[in-house]
């Protein structure tokens, strides 16, 4: 097994000892020449892409797509209110995903924007028993804690690069167990952000990589890595 697990990036290149989880937005034109692509994926409606009028049909393509064995994760799908498409349809669409991934035992990864109330009281009111990672996390310690609180696995990534960001300042609260480390679609490399979560944390990056690989091996210890 690669030493350097990224947990969502839009990047398919394939690197030296990295196990990468390649994002495929299935309701994003552009995302679909990515279906050629061999390796790991999850693939996902987008909420940023959401259409009251394709929807139907991108949820069909998403049922076809998420049998395939390469996918490891549904998502990235979420809230955010940053954008003009209605909020209950954004939640609509955003419980359909979390019960397919309930049903297919996959986990899910979550893109939320300024709706992080909303994303807990969904997993409170649906009690998914899937595994619930939050992407790209650069927000107060507050939230973090609830997030924490119930369960959620938190991805940090580009933000490290940035010394008074809050990723910087939640790295520390957050358990060993719970935490993943990503590129998503920033021009860096996975391995310059375990650099960073290693010195932010003051383990040595040796130790980190057999701490996220334990954590990769746990949420997705019912898939056949070996497909
Ligand atoms: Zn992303």
């Amino acid at each position: 097994m690669a030493s350097l697990i990224d947990i969502h990036t839009h990047n398919q290149t394939v690197e030296n000892d990295v196990l990468k989880i390649v994002n495929i937005a299935l309701n994003d034109p552009k995302d679909l020449p990515k279906l050629d692509y061999v390796g790991w994926r999850s693939v996902g409606l987008h909420p940023w892409y959401l259409n009251e009028e394709t929807v139907e049909e991108d949820f069909e393509n998403l049922l076809k797509e998420s049998e395939n064995q390469k996918v490891m994760m549904i998502g990235e799908c979420g809230l955010d209110r940053n954008i003009p498409v209605d909020f209950n349809f954004q939640k609509e669409v955003f419980i359909r995903q979390i019960q397919l991934a309930e049903s297919l035992q996959k986990p899910v990864i979550i893109h939320c924007v300024r709706a992080f109330p909303e994303v807990i009281a969904l997993k409170k009111h649906l009690k998914p028993t899937v595994p619930m990672i939050i992407h790209g996390f650069n927000n107060h310690p507050q939230i973090c804690q609830q997030l924490l609180d119930n369960q959620f696995y938190i991805s940090l990534g580009a933000a490290l690069s940035k010394s008074t960001s809050n990723a910087t300042k939640v790295i520390p609260m957050i358990p060993k167990e719970k935490l993943f480390l990503e590129t998503d679609d920033k021009n860096c490399t996975i391995s310059s952000i375990f650099a960073l979560a290693s010195t932010y944390l003051d383990v040595r990056i040796e130790i980190l990589k057999e701490l996220i690989k334990h954590n990769f091996n746990r949420v997705f210890s019912n898939q056949d890595l070996t497909a």
